[in-house]
């Protein structure tokens, strides 16, 4: 008995000890895993202030605000259905090798789909340049782009030796995206072989590859039976939302018995279906390109009924319940229009372009003291004019005056794009857009006589006191979303939205003025112009795809970001990795943003069109409803009745005390008489 007791209580200890060292253990690893968790975080905040420090060199913790305004990009009438003139030359396996590693390490190109890099590859000319040679010079307009592939170039700005590149080096990429200035000259150090690609093949590439796969898309949909009753219009809103999804070869994509909410269609690759049956795996069938699956998960709860598995590498393009449902009402399958629950208490009178107001009635009114007294005043310098105020001495009403240069609008090609403006400006009747009173033409000129915004722009008042308070920006980007809901109504984007456009009329109310690229689309209609300020441009126009009134919804996002913040979320001083960062979407908040505008924010700047707050069901109502703006009385604001909390912004003084000032235009443009005008 005491021998068993000895031996019990020997096990015991042993037991005792035993748990002791297995609990030592368990703290030393508790404490290795803390010391990791350290580390990781440790290194995720180095990580994070290298990336700040990165973007901007300054030790600021807060965005830093925009400085300069930016220039617009202007839509070039490129033929948009153009078919490619130049057969591919043929290139070797190991120059398209080069190629493709050339592309795939650009910031901007490796973003391209496959298939519209080997277009690209396909498409590249062959170009020799001799040592010496410059191939392209900083100042001038650009139209193409270059991958060195053999030879060394010389890189310089203003002089300068700015590097060296070498074969596989890629420049002058902007210019295949839109007609921009060389920002530096490149010369040849060597003789030099090239492959270029110039911008009118690029886009055609690019919108071809897009409109193609949109219809192919589009195909494969109407094979699905729940979506049989929907009309193109908004199968075509279905496609703006899906994502496209990659999976590997033996990833399972829907597993049986799980619960699912996902539509897939398959764009590339095969899969195989299998269910279990007595336990075991039996393969019912293999799918390929342009079948789908997953289609009941749109309209109810289901649990899968089967499993589908890539077999090799699988491109799907998907879409959720979720995202389904918000993208198309199941009963009302039309379009919803607001019109009857935002009754408009004010009918605005509907006033005729003035047949009275004459162009030699009008007086400049003149700066009456400082640097340039006496001159007339400028109101702003636009890329392509000038804004004076004026007078008609009759009344004594101040008018602003926008005056282009024929010639200019010639040169750049915008005869179309001005007709337009001064068309949709002459209807339109709306308290949040500017007010067209009368156009006139001359030899030299072609002038717009507009109402007076005397509080300026908002541009300037978010320079002088750096973000606006969320009341202000709030009630700011109240009134543009009136100004949308009444142009996206009459089928007009608007396409240019920045504070530069914005301007405060004497009640404080915000105004968009500049329609020099608005469009009239019509529902389901899809544009291709590169057009807008970088900053502003939506993911859909950076990559060609076509583009709608989705894009003025994302450029309300951006507003809202450099209202508060006073800079745009997607910034640099490089417009290329301005792109890049457009593209990867990764929207970053300073502390001291609400939650409500990064939710607002978040909302409208989603990559996929179709998903975008105020281009899915319910319209821009659900923009209204957003709680960001919970403090706004709609009907209020439309009637002009809400107190504009911007009347603290705008100053008293002289007609022009709102305004920078500009040194007078002592230029005297050369005559037009081509006649392009004679219907303007
Ligand atoms: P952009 O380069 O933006 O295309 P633009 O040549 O088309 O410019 P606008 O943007 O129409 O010209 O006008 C240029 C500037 O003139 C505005 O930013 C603003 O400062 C001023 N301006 C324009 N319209 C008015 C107005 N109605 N009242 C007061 N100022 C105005
Ligand atoms: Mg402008």
């Amino acid at each position: 008995m005491e021998v068993q007791l000895r031996d019990l209580r020997l096990q015991l200890e042993r037991q005792g000890l035993l748990n002791k060292d297995l609990q030592i253990q368990k703290a030393e690893l508790e404490k290795r895993l803390q010391e990791r968790e350290q580390l990781v975080q440790d290194l995720q905040s180095r990580v994070e202030q290298l990336e700040r420090q990165q973007e901007r060199p300054s030790t600021d913790s807060e965005p830093q605000a925009r400085k300069s305004r930016t220039a617009a990009i202007a839509p070039e009438p490129l033929p948009e259905d153009c078919l490619l003139s130049e057969p591919g030359i043929h290139k070797t396996t190991s120059e398209s090798r080069q190629i493709l590693k050339a592309i795939a390490l650009n910031d901007f190109l490796s973003r391209l789909e496959e298939e519209q890099v080997s277009m690209m590859v396909e498409c590249l000319c062959a170009e020799q340049c001799s040592q010496g040679e410059a191939v392209i010079l900083e100042g001038q307009e650009g139209n193409a782009m270059y991958i060195v592939a053999d030879g060394e170039l010389e890189v310089s700005q203003a002089g300068r030796y700015l590097r060296t590149l070498t074969p596989g080096d890629v420049f002058g990429e902007l210019a295949i995206l839109y007609n921009c200035k060389r920002t530096a000259t490149v010369t040849a150090l060597t003789n030099v072989r090239l492959w270029s690609i110039d911008r009118q093949t690029y886009r055609t590439i690019m919108t071809n590859k897009s409109k193609h796969k949109r219809e192919q898309v589009m195909g494969f949909l109407k094979t699905a039976k729940t979506l049989k009753d929907l009309s193109d219009t908004q199968l075509s809103k279905i496609i703006d939302s899906m994502e496209e999804c990659k999976f590997q070869d033996n990833e399972v994509i829907v597993r049986e018995g799980a619960e699912g909410n996902t539509f897939y269609i398959i764009l590339k690759g095969e899969v195989q279906v299998t269910k279990k049956v007595n336990g075991q795996e039996k393969a019912l069938r293999l799918m390929g390109k342009g079948e789908h699956f997953g289609e009941l998960a749109l309209m109810r709860e289901i649990l899968r009924t089967a499993t589908c598995t890539a077999v090799g590498p699988v491109t799907c393009i998907s879409i959720d319940k979720e995202v389904f449902e918000e993208t198309i009402p199941f009963e009302n399958l039309e379009l919803p229009d607001d019109s009857e629950v935002f009754e408009i208490p004010v009918v605005p009178e509907r006033k005729r372009l003035s047949t009275t107001l004459r162009l030699q009635d009008l007086v400049p009114v003149l700066y009456q003291e400082g640097r340039f007294h006496g001159d007339p005043v400028t109101l702003g310098l636009g890329g392509f004019g000038r804004v004076e105020l004026v007078t008609n001495l009759e009344h004594g009403q101040y008018f602003a005056l926008k005056r282009v240069s024929k010639r200019h609008i010639v040169a750049k090609k915008q005869e179309e794009h001005i007709k337009l403006e001064k068309r949709l400006l002459q209807e339109i009747q709306s308290n949040f857009i500017v007010r067209l009173h009368a156009a006139f033409k001359d030899t030299r000129y072609i002038y717009m006589l507009l109402e007076f915004c005397c509080g300026g722009e908002l541009w300037t008042k978010l320079r002088e006191i750096g973000r606006f308070e969320e009341p202000i920006a709030v009630f700011c980007a109240a009134c543009v979303v009136e100004a949308f809901a009444y142009l996206h109504k009459k089928g007009i984007v608007y396409r240019d939205l920045k504070p530069e456009n914005l301007m405060l009329d004497k009640h404080g109310y915000v105004k968009l003025v500049d329609f020099g690229f608005a469009k009239v689309l019509s529902r389901g209609q899809k544009t291709y112009s590169f057009c807008g300020t970088p900053e502003y441009l939506a993911p859909e126009i950076l990559q060609n795809e076509g583009h709608d009134f989705a894009a003025d919804f994302w450029s309300l996002g951006i507003l809202v970001y450099e209202l508060l913040t006073g800079s745009p979320p997607f910034s640099s001083s490089d417009p290329q990795r301005i792109y890049s960062k457009i593209l990867d979407g990764v929207l970053k908040f300073p502390h001291f943003l609400s939650e409500g505008a990064r939710s607002l924010v978040s909302k409208l700047c989603r990559q996929r069109p179709g998903q975008r707050l105020g281009n899915t069901k319910n319209g821009i109502k659900d923009v209204r409803n957003h709680r960001w703006f919970g403090s706004i009385n709609w009907l209020k604001l439309r009637a002009g009745q809400l107190e504009a909390p911007t009347m603290c912004l705008i100053r008293k003084g002289p007609s022009y005390i709102n305004f920078d000032r500009f040194p007078p235009d002592t230029t005297l443009e050369d005559e037009d008489l081509s006649g392009w005008d004679d219907d303007f």
